[in-house]
């Protein structure tokens, strides 16, 4: 049996960028004794997201959730907004905290992206917005979706929280449809410990989603929406800072643990693996690596909760089941949403899951991890 991993491989760890470098900035905090509203390194950091976006249209937030929630609020979206049951809870919830009710759509089995023909299929008289979600950083179908939105007038919004740094044709997976949400968070392939961005469309929402951020403050003692309080402290923005430019880097040391999992996974009967080819083999678009799904088939002597128990008490290996149950399924949802067919949605739902990876996982790790599950062949 392959030697079970000494310490815990967890699905991921976080980036964290070199500690003197950190120490430093924090130096500069103490220096300007300005920690939260706007300060200085706030300010250092959204010039260069606006470098690294190309576009001005662009507000910090102290989290992702928090950054969606500011964006259905200030583009007044209400009603029905059609999404996807398959992704993280969050999206759901973001739009239940704003008194829309989420209509849930079926995905597309290559991309787990929302089908935009069960989108349109979905589409009633109270529907005002698609959400879409670029699932493991698959950007969604971006033409047919902004032809729906603009056939039926509704507003297109894409959580893109596991797509940061993807671009589509040259541009950012941020300069399509009318606002996409960037997650932050430490768990992402890019991160600022904590921390959402909104990239929009129409520079006319900027000011909106400032004042939302901060109570509706609009000057001193002028309060001119109800706003929440979102906003990105100087300790996040730093680490978002600092670790900007190694995107790259990040980015490059995924790309070969992916062709890893790809190399060794290839030939196990049941492992399927088309979310990781399909990205490696992209001619149109530049992929992100956030994230390593296959799925359990039948093929596979394991069910996926099988291997998924196996990996971790025999070999010390921590997947995940990203996603799953399906938003739907949760019990704050489940018998009380709007839903269509989600045939594909469950499908996918039960056979997924997401495999180790991070900047400091090395290629050898891979190739243990894919041992464990080439011996779990013997082992159903
Ligand atoms: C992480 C995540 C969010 C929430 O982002 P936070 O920054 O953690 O609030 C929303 N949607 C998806 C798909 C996510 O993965």
């Amino acid at each position: 049996m392959t030697r079970p991993f000494d310490k815990p491989i967890y699905v991921t760890r976080p980036y964290l960028p070199d500690l003197k470098a950190y120490q430093d900035g924090i130096a500069e905090i103490w220096e300007n004794q300005w920690l939260t509203n706007n300060g200085p390194i706030h300010q250092r950091y959204t010039r260069n997201l606006e470098a690294f976006f190309g576009t001005g249209n662009l507000c910090l937030y102290t989290n992702g959730t928090l950054a969606l929630q500011v964006a259905l609020q200030g583009m007044g979206i209400k009603g029905e907004v059609i999404t996807t049951p398959f992704t993280f809870v969050a999206t759901a919830h973001c739009l239940r905290w704003n008194g829309i009710t989420p209509v849930f759509a079926d995905i597309d089995p290559e991309t787990y992206t929302l089908d935009p023909a069960a989108v349109e299929a979905a589409i009633t008289p109270r529907t005002t917005a698609i959400l879409a979600v670029h699932v493991f950083g698959n950007p969604c179908r971006l033409d047919a979706l902004q032809r729906i939105a603009d056939k039926h007038r509704l507003a297109l919004i894409y959580d893109a929280a596991h797509a940061f740094g993807v671009e589509v044709g040259g541009k950012s997976i941020g300069a399509f449809g009318d606002c996409s949400m960037f997650s932050l968070h430490a768990t992402k392939l890019y991160h600022a410990i904590e921390g959402g961005i909104l990239v929009f469309r129409d520079p006319g929402l900027k000011l909106t989603f400032r004042h939302l951020m901060n109570f509706g403050f609009q000057g001193e003692t002028d309060v001119v929406m109800v706003g929440t309080n979102a906003k990105m402290t100087e300790m996040q923005a730093l680490m978002g800072d600092l670790i900007l430019p190694d995107l790259p880097t990040i980015i490059a040391k995924r790309k070969i643990l992916t062709a890893a999992y790809v190399e060794c996974l290839n030939d196990i009967p049941g492992i399927g693996i088309h979310a990781l080819t399909t990205p490696l083999r992209q001619q149109e678009y530049t992929p992100n690596f956030a994230y390593v799904p296959v799925e359990i088939r039948a093929e596979y002597p394991l069910t996926r909760d099988g291997l998924y128990a196996k990996l971790k008490t025999d070999y010390n290996v921590y997947a995940r089941r990203y996603f799953y149950p399906l938003v739907t399924d949760f019990e704050c949802y489940r018998g009380k949403v709007l839903a269509g067919d989600l045939t594909v949605a469950k499908r996918v739902a039960d056979r997924i899951l997401t495999l180790p990876i991070y900047h400091g996982l090395d290629v050898d790790d891979v190739r243990r991890i894919c041992e464990m599950i080439k011996e779990c062949v013997q082992c159903g």
